[in-house]
Protein backbone atom coordinates (compact mmCIF):
# COMPACT_ATOMS: atom_id res chain seq x y z
CA UNK A 1 0.00 0.00 0.00
CA UNK A 2 1.64 3.23 -1.16
CA UNK A 3 1.51 6.20 1.52
CA UNK A 4 0.67 9.66 0.18
CA UNK A 5 3.86 12.39 0.30
CA UNK A 6 3.26 15.86 1.19
CA UNK A 7 5.74 18.26 0.20
CA UNK A 8 6.92 21.03 1.79
CA UNK A 9 5.60 23.71 -0.53
CA UNK A 10 7.72 27.28 0.52
CA UNK A 11 5.66 29.72 1.97
CA UNK A 12 6.83 32.45 -0.66
CA UNK A 13 4.81 30.79 -3.26
CA UNK A 14 1.57 31.15 -1.61
CA UNK A 15 0.91 34.08 -2.41
CA UNK A 16 -0.96 34.76 -5.26
CA UNK A 17 0.37 37.48 -7.72
CA UNK A 18 -1.40 36.93 -11.12
CA UNK A 19 -1.39 38.46 -14.94
CA UNK A 20 -3.94 40.96 -13.98
CA UNK A 21 -2.20 42.15 -10.29
CA UNK A 22 0.82 42.31 -12.61
CA UNK A 23 -1.12 44.19 -14.90
CA UNK A 24 -2.55 46.71 -12.45
CA UNK A 25 0.51 46.88 -10.96
CA UNK A 26 2.77 48.08 -14.19
CA UNK A 27 -0.54 50.41 -14.82
CA UNK A 28 0.35 52.28 -11.32
CA UNK A 29 3.96 52.10 -11.84
CA UNK A 30 3.16 54.48 -15.21
CA UNK A 31 1.09 56.32 -13.38
CA UNK A 32 4.40 57.13 -10.53
CA UNK A 33 5.85 57.78 -13.30
CA UNK A 34 3.51 59.86 -15.22
CA UNK A 35 3.61 61.77 -11.87
CA UNK A 36 7.26 62.83 -11.82
CA UNK A 37 8.72 60.08 -9.68
CA UNK A 38 11.47 58.92 -12.13
CA UNK A 39 13.57 56.95 -10.22
CA UNK A 40 13.42 53.46 -11.97
CA UNK A 41 15.22 51.39 -9.77
CA UNK A 42 12.76 52.65 -7.14
CA UNK A 43 10.32 51.84 -9.66
CA UNK A 44 11.50 48.31 -10.45
CA UNK A 45 11.12 47.81 -6.80
CA UNK A 46 7.44 48.91 -6.69
CA UNK A 47 6.92 46.79 -9.66
CA UNK A 48 8.14 44.26 -7.44
CA UNK A 49 6.20 43.79 -4.54
CA UNK A 50 1.82 42.32 -4.53
CA UNK A 51 0.76 45.43 -3.09
CA UNK A 52 -2.40 43.83 -3.07
CA UNK A 53 -1.09 41.37 -0.59
CA UNK A 54 -0.96 43.34 2.15
CA UNK A 55 -5.17 44.38 1.97
CA UNK A 56 -8.32 42.44 2.03
CA UNK A 57 -8.71 40.57 -1.19
CA UNK A 58 -11.89 42.68 -1.74
CA UNK A 59 -9.73 45.67 -2.65
CA UNK A 60 -7.97 44.51 -5.53
CA UNK A 61 -8.05 47.58 -7.42
CA UNK A 62 -7.77 50.16 -4.40
CA UNK A 63 -4.24 48.03 -3.81
CA UNK A 64 -2.81 49.50 -7.43
CA UNK A 65 -4.50 52.96 -7.24
CA UNK A 66 -2.68 55.76 -5.80
CA UNK A 67 -3.93 56.46 -2.40
CA UNK A 68 -3.72 55.43 1.14
CA UNK A 69 -6.02 52.77 2.73
CA UNK A 70 -7.19 51.70 6.37
CA UNK A 71 -5.12 47.93 7.46
CA UNK A 72 -7.09 47.86 10.78
CA UNK A 73 -6.23 48.79 14.22
CA UNK A 74 -6.80 53.04 13.13
CA UNK A 75 -3.60 52.45 11.09
CA UNK A 76 -3.07 53.26 7.17
CA UNK A 77 -0.89 51.62 4.27
CA UNK A 78 1.06 54.67 2.79
CA UNK A 79 0.73 56.15 -0.92
CA UNK A 80 2.02 54.80 -3.48
CA UNK A 81 3.50 58.17 -4.47
CA UNK A 82 4.74 58.83 -0.65
CA UNK A 83 6.46 55.13 -0.50
CA UNK A 84 8.30 56.11 -4.00
CA UNK A 85 9.20 59.71 -2.69
CA UNK A 86 10.26 58.83 0.83
CA UNK A 87 12.44 55.20 -1.05
CA UNK A 88 14.05 57.56 -3.51
CA UNK A 89 14.98 59.85 -0.41
CA UNK A 90 16.20 57.42 1.31
CA UNK A 91 19.32 56.25 -1.87
CA UNK A 92 19.36 52.72 -0.73
CA UNK A 93 22.05 50.70 -2.15
CA UNK A 94 21.87 46.84 -2.68
CA UNK A 95 23.55 45.38 0.65
CA UNK A 96 22.39 48.29 2.84
CA UNK A 97 21.47 47.93 6.61
CA UNK A 98 17.61 49.93 6.56
CA UNK A 99 15.65 50.43 10.45
CA UNK A 100 12.19 51.72 9.32
CA UNK A 101 10.35 52.82 11.89
CA UNK A 102 6.59 52.29 11.95
CA UNK A 103 5.49 48.61 9.96
CA UNK A 104 2.11 49.22 9.56
CA UNK A 105 1.20 47.22 6.52
CA UNK A 106 4.76 45.87 5.85
CA UNK A 107 4.85 47.45 2.14
CA UNK A 108 7.43 50.38 2.45
CA UNK A 109 9.76 47.54 4.14
CA UNK A 110 9.21 44.94 1.14
CA UNK A 111 9.73 47.78 -1.49
CA UNK A 112 13.31 48.72 0.47
CA UNK A 113 14.12 45.07 0.59
CA UNK A 114 13.64 44.83 -3.07
CA UNK A 115 16.45 46.63 -3.68
CA UNK A 116 18.20 44.56 -2.36
CA UNK A 117 19.04 45.88 1.41
CA UNK A 118 18.51 44.04 4.13
CA UNK A 119 15.50 45.75 6.40
CA UNK A 120 14.50 46.12 10.19
CA UNK A 121 11.39 47.41 11.14
CA UNK A 122 9.81 48.36 14.45
CA UNK A 123 6.23 48.81 15.16
CA UNK A 124 4.71 49.73 18.51
CA UNK A 125 1.08 47.95 18.16
CA UNK A 126 0.84 44.69 19.10
CA UNK A 127 -2.01 43.48 16.86
CA UNK A 128 -1.36 44.58 13.48
CA UNK A 129 2.95 43.38 14.57
CA UNK A 130 1.38 39.94 14.35
CA UNK A 131 -1.35 40.27 11.54
CA UNK A 132 2.06 41.87 9.35
CA UNK A 133 4.43 39.27 10.21
CA UNK A 134 2.40 36.55 9.63
CA UNK A 135 2.21 38.03 5.56
CA UNK A 136 5.37 38.95 5.47
CA UNK A 137 6.24 35.65 6.09
CA UNK A 138 4.93 34.48 3.23
CA UNK A 139 6.49 36.38 0.94
CA UNK A 140 10.20 36.37 -0.42
CA UNK A 141 11.65 39.67 0.58
CA UNK A 142 14.68 40.25 3.93
CA UNK A 143 12.54 41.87 6.15
CA UNK A 144 12.89 41.44 10.23
CA UNK A 145 9.81 42.45 12.07
CA UNK A 146 10.31 43.85 15.54
CA UNK A 147 7.56 44.78 18.43
CA UNK A 148 8.41 48.39 20.51
CA UNK A 149 8.74 51.82 20.90
CA UNK A 150 10.77 53.22 17.86
CA UNK A 151 11.99 56.21 19.12
CA UNK A 152 14.82 53.86 20.94
CA UNK A 153 15.63 52.08 18.14
CA UNK A 154 17.49 48.59 17.28
CA UNK A 155 20.87 49.16 19.63
CA UNK A 156 21.70 45.67 19.11
CA UNK A 157 21.66 45.54 15.23
CA UNK A 158 22.79 49.38 14.80
CA UNK A 159 24.60 51.09 13.28
CA UNK A 160 22.11 50.98 9.96
CA UNK A 161 22.73 53.01 6.40
CA UNK A 162 19.48 54.19 6.51
CA UNK A 163 16.74 54.69 8.82
CA UNK A 164 13.13 55.78 7.51
CA UNK A 165 10.82 56.71 9.63
CA UNK A 166 6.39 56.51 8.29
CA UNK A 167 5.04 57.99 10.91
CA UNK A 168 4.54 62.01 11.54
CA UNK A 169 7.53 62.52 14.14
CA UNK A 170 7.19 65.57 16.77
CA UNK A 171 11.00 65.99 17.17
CA UNK A 172 14.15 63.84 15.19
CA UNK A 173 14.93 60.85 17.91
CA UNK A 174 18.57 61.67 19.47
CA UNK A 175 18.60 57.82 20.14
CA UNK A 176 18.02 56.88 15.91
CA UNK A 177 20.70 60.03 15.02
CA UNK A 178 23.10 57.39 17.37
CA UNK A 179 21.80 54.73 15.62
CA UNK A 180 22.86 55.93 12.17
CA UNK A 181 26.67 55.37 10.51
CA UNK A 182 28.24 58.26 9.32
CA UNK A 183 27.53 59.15 5.58
CA UNK A 184 24.38 57.20 6.58
CA UNK A 185 20.76 59.17 5.70
CA UNK A 186 17.59 59.57 7.90
CA UNK A 187 14.41 60.26 6.32
CA UNK A 188 11.94 61.76 8.24
CA UNK A 189 8.70 63.33 8.45
CA UNK A 190 8.94 66.26 10.95
CA UNK A 191 5.86 67.87 12.73
CA UNK A 192 5.54 71.49 10.89
CA UNK A 193 2.86 73.39 11.87
CA UNK A 194 0.68 71.07 14.01
CA UNK A 195 1.13 67.37 14.43
CA UNK A 196 -0.91 66.58 11.39
CA UNK A 197 1.16 67.94 8.79
CA UNK A 198 4.85 67.39 7.97
CA UNK A 199 7.53 68.57 5.69
CA UNK A 200 9.80 65.66 4.70
CA UNK A 201 13.31 66.00 5.39
CA UNK A 202 16.83 64.16 4.55
CA UNK A 203 19.31 64.57 6.93
CA UNK A 204 22.86 63.20 5.71
CA UNK A 205 24.87 62.24 8.72
CA UNK A 206 28.54 63.46 7.91
CA UNK A 207 31.33 61.72 9.05
CA UNK A 208 32.14 64.15 11.46
CA UNK A 209 29.21 63.65 12.85
CA UNK A 210 27.45 66.78 11.67
CA UNK A 211 23.74 66.68 9.99
CA UNK A 212 22.93 68.44 7.14
CA UNK A 213 19.22 68.39 6.27
CA UNK A 214 16.97 68.97 3.22
CA UNK A 215 13.72 69.67 3.39
CA UNK A 216 11.16 68.36 0.89
CA UNK A 217 7.01 68.60 0.48
CA UNK A 218 4.40 68.57 2.94
CA UNK A 219 2.73 65.26 3.70
CA UNK A 220 0.28 63.87 6.10
CA UNK A 221 1.26 60.97 8.29
CA UNK A 222 -0.29 59.33 11.21
CA UNK A 223 1.46 60.52 14.49
CA UNK A 224 4.85 58.74 15.59
CA UNK A 225 3.33 57.71 19.19
CA UNK A 226 6.08 56.66 22.43
CA UNK A 227 5.40 53.38 23.98
CA UNK A 228 3.75 49.96 22.64
CA UNK A 229 0.11 49.64 22.64
CA UNK A 230 -2.00 46.50 22.44
CA UNK A 231 -4.08 46.95 19.16
N1 LIG B 1 5.24 51.96 6.58
C1 LIG B 1 3.84 51.59 6.67
C2 LIG B 1 2.91 52.76 6.93
C3 LIG B 1 2.94 53.05 8.31
S1 LIG B 1 1.68 53.98 9.08
C4 LIG B 1 3.36 50.83 5.47
O1 LIG B 1 4.10 50.66 4.50
O2 LIG B 1 2.22 50.36 5.52
C5 LIG B 1 2.65 54.36 10.53
C6 LIG B 1 2.90 53.22 11.48
O3 LIG B 1 3.79 53.68 12.47
C7 LIG B 1 1.64 52.75 12.23
O4 LIG B 1 1.47 51.38 12.07
C8 LIG B 1 1.94 53.11 13.68
O5 LIG B 1 1.39 52.21 14.63
C9 LIG B 1 3.46 53.07 13.69
N2 LIG B 1 4.12 53.83 14.75
C10 LIG B 1 3.78 55.03 15.28
N3 LIG B 1 4.67 55.39 16.25
C11 LIG B 1 5.59 54.38 16.33
C12 LIG B 1 6.73 54.14 17.16
N4 LIG B 1 7.12 54.99 18.09
N5 LIG B 1 7.41 52.99 16.96
C13 LIG B 1 7.05 52.08 16.03
N6 LIG B 1 5.96 52.24 15.24
C14 LIG B 1 5.25 53.38 15.38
Amino acid sequence: MSKKAYLCVPKSTRVEDNYRHKGLRQLMVNKLREKGLIDEAVLAAINAVPRHVFLDPAFVEIAYSDQAFPIGSGQTISQPSTVAFQTHLLEVSRGNKVLEIGTGSGYQACVIAALGARVFTIERQRNLFFKTKEILEQLPFRVKTYLGDGFEGLPTYAPFDRILITAGAPCIPEKLVAQLKPGGILVIPLNDTDAEHQKMLKIKKLDNGTLQQEAYGDFMFVPMLSGTAND
